[in-house]
């Protein structure tokens, strides 16, 4: 590796699962696996230097590429792997200007390859996907595969209300899809998005769901009933695509409908890689109108100083603090503290997963306004939320 001019891009990618494939399945099936990856490698990086570094681990260097060809490549590599149900991979990706420091480049790439990894393991404690991933949701990897199941109405929008602590009464509602791809069979987006966020195309549905809350909003006003606001998900993924408020705004255009009804919810992560100015994207939605959420605040990448640096409406307190707001001291020291600084910023708190009256009791203790979790109600279909809310 002798020194070069110019940018270098550096992929690290670690094989998932090799250990227990060789365990289970022999030897020779773990060295076809690994075969097939050198291939999709190759595949979508033609020109490059490939080193195999570790049993399982494998550094693509690519020289000279300036930083869009070098991304393009990367996304096409992933959706080679997401594609791919004999072999997957957590892959992480640093592209740098400068040849010079490569061996930091490498590092970083490392370092993003591992929270690659770690979003997997979190999503799936128990298990890899191997085992949970059935191939009737290893087929949503291919986006047009999924834009028929979308297009076949066999993507499910489900509503759990959230209400006011005191009295109960739901103050809105957040949007939670559920895949039906038989009758009967009703798979949790835990299953389905950890692939459609690799194979990077979860905005297609995101943006369903937005559009399909769009479309309730509007046949609610239509009808005459009381309209409560929807709030709906939003991965880091679909955040990066192009004119992403626009678009938004162009569907409450065409519906009709009036963003106070809209809420967007998103997630502070640790993954930069994907390039998204998280500030600049909040500001710009709050600007159009929209209400801004910061989902799950209270797990391991909840950040304090997320509350001074960006200005946003509502934060969603994770149920792993809620949980242990009962019995814990120190985490009701936690919220209240937390309840507290919103307070002065003017931002709402919602707290999640509630599921007993001694949790809400505590939370109302600490100054929560706003209540979600199964206490009250587990998301539902929209009927049955007619009919019980609105
Ligand atoms: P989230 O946005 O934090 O949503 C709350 C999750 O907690 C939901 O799980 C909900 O069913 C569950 N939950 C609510 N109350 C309780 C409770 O009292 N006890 C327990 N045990 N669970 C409770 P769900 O529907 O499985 O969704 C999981 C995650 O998937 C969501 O977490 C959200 O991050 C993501 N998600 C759901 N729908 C979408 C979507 O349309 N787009 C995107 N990008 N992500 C989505
Ligand atoms: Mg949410
Ligand atoms: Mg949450």
């Amino acid at each position: 590796m002798a020194d070069r001019p110019g940018p270098v891009g550096v992929v690290y990618l670690d094989v998932n699962g090799l250990k227990d494939i060789n365990d289970q399945r022999g030897h020779a099936v773990g060295d076809k696996v690994l075969v097939e990856c050198a291939r999709q490698m190759r595949e979508a990086f033609e020109q490059a230097d490939y080193y195999r570094i570790g049993g399982d681990e494998f550094v693509i260097l690519c020289y000279g590429v300036d930083r869009a060809a070098f991304d393009r490549r990367v996304q096409a590599l992933r959706r080679c792997f997401a594609a791919n149900p004999r072999c997957k991979a957590a892959i992480g990706a640093q592209w740098n200007a400068r040849f010079t420091d490569l061996q930091q480049t490498i590092a970083r790439a490392d370092a993003m390859m591992y929270e690659d990894k770690k979003a997997f393991y979190r999503q799936h404690p128990t298990s890899n996907r191997y085992r949970h991933h059935s191939d009737e949701v290893i087929r949503l990897s291919d986006p047009a595969v999924l834009q028929e199941e979308i297009r076949q109405q066999r993507f499910v929008v489900y509503l759990q209300p959230k209400v006011s602590s005191s009295d109960r009464a739901a103050v809105g509602a957040e949007a939670l899809i559920r895949y039906q791809p038989r009758a009967g069979s009703l798979i949790l987006p835990g299953n389905f998005l950890p692939l459609l966020e690799e194979s990077q195309t979860i905005s297609q549905l995101d943006f369903y769901v937005f559009e399909y809350a769009c479309s309730q909003i509007k046949e609610w006003v239509g009808q005459g009933k009381q309209a409560l606001p929807v709030s709906v998900n939003f991965s880091r993924c679909s955040l990066s695509q192009p004119d992403f408020v626009a678009r938004l705004s162009e569907l409450c255009v065409k519906y009709g409908v009036d963003k106070k009804y809209l809420g967007i919810e998103l997630t502070e992560t640790a993954r930069e890689s994907d390039g998204v100015d998280l500030k600049a994207l909040i500001h710009e939605l709050r600007q159009a109108g929209f209400t801004v959420s910061i989902d799950d605040f209270g797990t391991e990448y909840a950040n304090l100083s997320l509350l001074s640096t960006i200005e946003f409406d509502v934060l969603k307190l994770d149920k792993s603090l809620v949980d242990d707001v009962a019995h814990n001291a120190k985490a009701r020291t936690v919220v209240e503290t937390i309840v507290g600084i919103c307070k002065k910023m003017d931002i709402q708190v919602v707290a999640e997963g509630i599921e007993t009256e001694e949790q809400l009791a505590v939370l109302r203790a600490c100054g929560v306004e706003l209540a979600q979790g199964f206490l009250f109600s587990k998301p539902i279909p929209i009927g049955e939320y007619e009919k019980k809310y609105l």
